[in-house]
């Protein structure tokens, strides 16, 4: 059985829909994220689970009790937001002892899993410091410790990393999902960059205006993305709006593409998603005119070196830009180039 069964949730803020009938299982010592849009329901959902907002309709249930009009205090669910909200007034061991404390735990209890809290984060050592002593990645070990220590039946982190520059979340990310799954604790983690989500998650939501569009483990979300909608937030540029000329073909503007095995129907709409990677240049600067409706041709706008890969954008006859990922060691391509592409069939899907 799931330990968090969402159910049918609703929720309006001044007649404005903020979550529609939006339901979700999850299972002990598993993380979700849920990713989405700015202003697409993330946070409600979230403050919701933990009690600080009540749904309009809608059931909350939590290791088999409805938990929907508990309240937050009692729930024992923790949660570290983006700003981490720590003590500035305390330092550092005094902010992780902080929930323990609320618990009436020992002081040689509190001692003992402040100093485990710290060793699990790489911040042995730093009892003492004050909170103004610490780097932004510091602060956001200590609340993630903070949050932990209480051992909480569920971990609610909103944009945890939202603080930090890009270069240091990439490192932490990994760190963050090492941190949780050593604990083993059950997770909700919110955020809008599917990169995070990613790196973090077992499972993710995506949400949309409200709603979830799709929930999968990261390796099926990349490759089947279920709506266009999750595919353009995804990061995903290559969409294309195709129609069944056949059960197991589609025509769109760039040209045609097989589905084996597909049973469209004759004149069905189909949006194909051409993935960056798995294309290979047949020809390149000096390719004839495309005549072969299986391959993808177009003149280069610009080809970018990216270390391990050139990032190709390039127009198509019909005026589409697409964008593909060429492995180094072959000629960079110039801009004003013709080049003609490949598609391999693992990189082309059918929305
Ligand atoms: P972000 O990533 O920017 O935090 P989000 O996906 O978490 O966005 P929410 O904060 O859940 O989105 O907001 C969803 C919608 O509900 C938004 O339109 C927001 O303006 C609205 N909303 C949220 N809380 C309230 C509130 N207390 N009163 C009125 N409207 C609210």
């Amino acid at each position: 059985m799931a330990l968090l069964e969402i159910s049918d949730i609703f929720k309006a803020f001044d007649g404005q829909a903020a979550l529609r009938a939006v339901s979700l299982t999850l299972e002990q010592g598993h993380i979700l994220c849920l990713l989405g849009p700015s202003g697409c329901g993330k946070t409600t959902l979230l403050r919701i689970i933990a009690g600080l907002e009540r749904p309009d309709r809608g059931r909350v249930v939590f290791d088999g009790a409805d938990m929907t009009a508990v309240p937050p205090h009692c729930r024992n669910f923790g949660m570290m937001f983006q700003e981490y909200a720590l003590f500035p007034h305390k330092n550092v061991a005094g902010n992780v002892a902080f929930g323990l404390e609320m618990q009436n735990k020992t002081p040689p209890e509190i001692a003992a899993r402040v100093r485990e809290m710290l060793e699990l984060v790489g911040l042995s050592g730093f009892e003492h410091r004050d909170i103004g002593q610490l780097s932004g990645g510091e602060r956001q070990r200590v609340a993630l410790a903070r949050s932990l220590a209480p051992q909480p039946r569920l971990l609610m982190l909103d944009e945890p990393m939202g603080a930090l520059d890009r270069a240091l979340r990439e490192w932490l990310m990994p760190e963050l999902r090492r941190i949780l799954k050593n604990v083993g604790v059950t997770a909700i983690f919110v955020t809008h960059d599917h990169a995070e989500a990613f790196a973090v998650a077992d499972r993710i939501a995506v949400f949309d205006r409200g709603r979830i569009q799709q929930i999968a483990r990261p390796e099926t979300l990349y490759s089947q993305p279920a709506t266009p909608a999750v595919a353009r937030f995804l990061g995903f540029h290559n969409l294309l709006e195709g129609r069944a000329v056949s059960a197991e073909r589609v025509e769109t503007p760039v040209g045609y593409f097989n589905a084996d095995g597909k049973k469209f129907r004759i004149g069905e709409n189909v949006t194909v998603l051409l993935r960056p990677e798995g294309v290979r240049p047949v020809s390149l600067a000096d390719a004839p005119a495309c005549e072969d409706k299986m391959k993808i041709c177009g003149i280069v706008r610009e080809a970018i070196f990216q270390g391990p890969f050139y990032r190709l954008s390039l127009y198509t006859e019909t005026g589409h830009e697409l964008v593909f990922h060429l492995p180094c060691g072959m000629p960079l391509p110039s801009p004003g180039d013709r080049i003609v592409l490949e598609p391999d069939p693992s990189a082309v899907v059918f929305l």
